[in-house]
């Protein structure tokens, strides 16, 4: 259990500190795929400067993606980071299962049972159950609270949820104990996905948290240890 501090209270904190982030430029699901696979190991504004490059100069729908030159998907790979000619790939793979799998319009996939809608999402490079229910949470079709390892680690050292052997579980175990407290509601969902994904990256990191600066220090349990 987290030291009685809300899951509410935690990210008034942490907005307090980091401000409000950014909306991301994509709020469709094949936008979300493509953003996830535009870029690499790279940071969000490398993937923002990929994905408008995308946008620009080849397009985000399926048919343009497939009749863009190799040399424009690779000017668009090589500003996401090593190694572009395996992005040009997952950029092509991901345009033909679109025409293939979902007759041009993976929109449709979102109207889909929650389970099915996951594994229609799941089909594509890089997306697992987190970034599936990612899509669905920022195409605003489903409130879940998704995370990435970034949320996932924050809210864990924080003292929701237990930490477990696989990041499954563990992901499980996080969403668990605070799902008597999450709202109904996409943008407050996206919210705290957001804040919490920028306090792992900037304060909360993986090796060496700088808790001196964190501002709810006072309150995690991680730190009281
Ligand atoms: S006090 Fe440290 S471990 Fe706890 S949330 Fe802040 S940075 Fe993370």
């Amino acid at each position: 259990m987290s030291r009685g501090l809300s899951f509410a209270t935690l990210l008034d904190g942490l907005e307090k500190h980091h401000g409000r982030p950014p909306a991301l430029p994509v709020t469709t699901a094949l936008g979300l795929v493509l953003w996830e696979n535009v870029a690499y190991l790279t940071s969000d504004k490398k993937r923002a400067q990929a994905f408008a490059m995308l946008k620009e100069r080849v397009g985000t729908s399926p048919e343009s993606i497939l009749a863009a030159s190799r040399e424009d998907l690779f000017a668009v790979a090589e500003l996401g980071g090593m190694p572009p000619e395996r992005r040009v790939s997952t950029l092509i793979t991901i345009a033909e299962t679109v025409m293939e799998e979902f007759d041009g319009n993976l929109e449709a996939c979102l109207e889909l049972p929650l389970s099915s809608a996951k594994r229609a999402l799941k089909k594509f490079p890089g997306i697992g159950d987190p970034g599936a229910e990612k899509i669905l949470l920022f195409t605003e079709t489903r409130p879940i609270l998704a995370l990435e390892s970034n949320g996932l680690r924050v809210l864990l050292r924080f003292g929701f949820g237990e930490e477990q052997k696989d990041y499954a579980a563990s992901y499980r175990s996080v969403r668990a104990a605070i799902e008597g407290q999450l709202p109904d509601d996409c943008r407050k969902l996206i919210r705290a996905h957001q804040l919490l994904r920028l306090h792992g990256k900037e304060l909360c990191k993986n090796t060496r948290p700088a808790c001196e600066a964190c501002p709810v220090r006072a309150r995690c349990r991680f730190a009281s240890h």
